[in-house]
């Protein structure tokens, strides 16, 4: 049986993801109602504008079948904006913004700052071996800081301080950067193992 993963399309560069995840092996499509999510085995959220996912995510009536979702153990895959939105809590949010929560981290918003808005960087990440992965940033988050649960797969350093941009908490996975964009498809391979491997465990549970 092949591994379902939805991608959330309430807005963000959808289309690039499912690719990446067909690609990775995966049955891939996008979900904008309860019922689409409530059949896929894991969720790629997309990069986008964090402030206006949450807001959309309302008005789609997803807020609560997600946040039931994530809180069962739904693995789940946020990029840049989806990091914000699968992070437990925000640094430089807006006032009223709340996220889905998931992931034990703090993040903070467009963390790279004015000067360095976007950059590319090759990131080197033991978990996915040779060559170094090849990351676009696009006014990027960063974890600022995180549970004992959460292993830092990839940092970028700025100003001699380590900043994480790749993590992984259980089934949760996030990156501050745009794997979709770059054609090496790595990151959305992990996330349809790690997917797969929890269907597995929950078929022997019951
Ligand atoms: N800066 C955006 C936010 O705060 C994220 C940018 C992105 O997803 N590329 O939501």
């Amino acid at each position: 049986m092949t591994t379902t993963i939805g991608v959330l399309a309430v807005q963000g560069d959808v289309r690039e993801h499912v690719a990446a995840l067909e690609r990775a092996g995966a049955t891939a499509r996008p979900v904008r109602r309860p019922e689409e999510l409530a059949v896929v085995d894991g969720l790629v959220i997309p990069g986008g504008e964090s402030t206006t996912m949450d807001k959309l995510v309302r008005a789609f009536g997803l807020y609560e079948p997600l946040r039931t979702r994530l809180a069962a153990g739904m693995p789940a895959y946020g990029s840049c904006a989806g990091m914000i939105m699968l992070a437990e809590r925000i640094a430089d949010g807006r006032a009223d913004q709340q996220t889905l929560g998931g992931l034990d981290v703090t993040v903070r918003r467009n963390a790279f700052g004015r000067q360095v808005d976007s950059f590319e960087a090759d990131l080197a990440v033991p978990v996915l071996g040779e060559p170094p992965l090849h990351a676009v940033f696009i006014r990027a988050p960063w974890v600022e800081d995180h549970g004992p649960d959460v292993e830092v797969l990839a940092s970028v350093e700025v100003d001699g301080a380590s900043h994480p941009v790749f993590v992984r908490q259980g089934a949760v996975l996030a990156t501050s950067f745009h794997p979709e964009v770059t054609g090496d498809e790595r990151v959305h391979a992990l996330f349809v193992e790690m997917t797969a491997a929890a269907s597995a465990s929950a078929a022997v549970i019951g």
